[in-house]
């Protein structure tokens, strides 16, 4: 059989108007976010239904045809993207975006994968429910992704990860076998959880047609705070007084460095510095509770308090509107975007026990600025959960070449002060093509060598998303 009558087959499988071919269609699926990776195809197969996902499959695993899942294409790590060599085929779950049903009763949803995971928190709302994961990206992404990654996001102090948010998965195995998995129970001892094989497997050991996920009941009452402290070592303090103080109504306690606010303040609209003076660390807490007659902003009130009081608060503000609620959100979720008009960035996605984040910051800072005096370090994000973004921009005005040739130093300098802290070089991205010598240098070997056994079983043809992850 020619390439050309082998994509047809394919392409008949989803049918016309559903196979894109042509250059200007497939653009926008073969190149990432951040512009870091770009690969070629020949064909992106958009199936609507979970037949023709598993048509596509057994014809791929026939014909040893490699496929490239992909939902919002804003993986950070390069897993959605193909390679350069023309003969991966994307297959993207934008048309698989039902909800096929919201059960309030027992606080779940059942969706397609291609569900926009902020189409899904709307839903979620209209019945008075919360699904709580949450990502500066949920415009975008979609819930395959999200499983297939296993997003964290700032929800997950308090409701945990993507795995933790699913109960049920329909799962396209790689020969085309359909795993129903959608259960809806919370408890369900009968045999290995083979759902949480596929969640976070990156599209390497088969496509996520559906899930159930798990909501939440809605928050009444949510009160948000901007902090200013001096140190990694206050905001640990704080997060550690404001968890005593609001347990798990604690949900959002996020780690802003003051370079974060100089770049969004230039470079994401309508964004502006909450507080008069500057100070060189920031924490975004928010503190919110189902029970209406819980007061969220007299809570958050006495920790700020408490936190002034003790001059473990240099400043503060509480939201004393949804719209200042907003910008402050504004703010913390602009600090992705706002690096890339500064330069070269070079990024972490790490995670160490909460209570090391001082100690590892101070080692990496000490680290990073030997190999490069002038590195600007933005080192933000998820403190509740020893979850750090720990990227490096470019020095002003320095040659952005040059400064990302010193990425193998500056991850080996950083990984290796993760693994003396116990943490993970991978919190919440993934693998993908980034990270994959990284994993196969850090990762236990036993633990690798059983994640390859998994693939070789589940896809013995290799044709899941070659070249990511493993
Ligand atoms: C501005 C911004 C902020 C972000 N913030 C966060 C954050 O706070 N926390 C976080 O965890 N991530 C974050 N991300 C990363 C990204 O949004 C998440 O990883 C998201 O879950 C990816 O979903 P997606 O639908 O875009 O998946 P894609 O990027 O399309 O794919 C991601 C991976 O999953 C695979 N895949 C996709 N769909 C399926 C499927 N149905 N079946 C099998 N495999 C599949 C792909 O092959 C790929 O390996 C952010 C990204 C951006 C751009």
């Amino acid at each position: 059989m020619s390439d050309a009558e082998l994509l047809n087959r394919f392409a008949a499988i989803v049918g016309d108007g559903n196979a894109l071919t042509s250059p200007s269609d497939i653009a926008p699926h073969l190149t990432e976010w951040r512009k870091r990776w770009t690969g070629a195809t020949p064909l992106v197969l958009l199936p609507g239904s979970t037949r023709e996902v598993s048509a596509i499959l057994k014809l791929a695993n026939q014909t040893r045809t490699a496929i490239v899942p992909q939902g919002g294409n804003t993986g950070l790590v390069g897993g959605q993207v193909p390679d350069a060599s023309g003969n991966q085929i994307i297959v993207s779950t934008r048309r698989l975006n039902r909800i096929r049903a919201i059960d309030p009763a027992s606080y779940t949803a059942t969706v397609e994968a291609g569900v926009i995971l902020q189409t899904l928190q709307t839903e979620a709302e209209r019945h008075d429910r919360l699904f709580p994961l949450s990502l500066a990206s949920q415009g975008s992404c979609q819930i395959g992704g999200n499983l297939s990654s296993n997003a964290g996001g700032t929800g997950a102090l308090a409701h945990g990860v993507a795995r933790d948010l699913c109960l049920g998965l329909e799962v396209v195995l790689a020969n085309g076998d359909v795993l129903n998995d959608l259960s809806t129970l919370k408890k369900d001892n009968t045999g290995y959880n083979l759902r949480h094989l596929f969640i976070g497997a990156e599209g390497t050991l088969g496509i996520i047609t559906a899930a159930v996920v798990k909501l939440s009941p809605r928050p009444r009452g949510t009160a948000t705070a901007w902090f200013a402290v001096q140190s990694p070592e206050a905001a640990l303090e704080l997060l550690m007084r404001a968890q005593s103080r609001a347990g798990s109504a604690l949900t959002a306690f996020e780690l802003v460095p003051r370079l974060g606010i100089d770049f969004t303040t230039r470079h994401i609209p309508g964004v502006s510095d909450p507080l008069q003076n500057a100070y060189p660390w920031y924490v975004l807490a928010e503190i919110s509770s189902s029970d209406s007659q819980y007061d969220a902003d007299a809570r958050l009130g006495q920790i700020a308090e408490e936190g002034m009081a003790g001059t473990l608060v240099a400043d503060g503000i509480i939201a004393a509107s949804l719209a200042q609620r907003a910008a402050f959100w504004r703010l913390r979720e602009g600090l992705s975007e706002s690096q890339l008009p500064e330069g070269a960035s070079i990024k972490h996605d790490i995670s160490v026990p909460v209570a090391r984040i001082p100690a590892f910051m101070a080692a990496a800072q000490s680290a990073v600025l030997r190999i490069e005096p002038d590195a600007r370090i933005v080192a933000f994000g998820h403190l509740g959960d020893g979850n750090l973004h720990y990227n490096i921009s470019q020095p002003v005005g320095g040659d952005r070449a040059a400064f990302i040739k010193l990425a193998p130093s500056m991850t080996e300098a950083i990984h290796g002060l993760v693994r003396d802290n116990a943490g993970s070089i991978s919190a919440e991205h993934g693998i993908g093509q980034m990270k994959r010598q990284e994993l196969a240098r850090t990762k236990d070997p036993v633990a690798l060598a059983t994640m390859r056994a998994i693939k070789a079983t589940l896809d013995p043809n290799g044709i899941m998303n070659p070249g990511k992850l493993l």
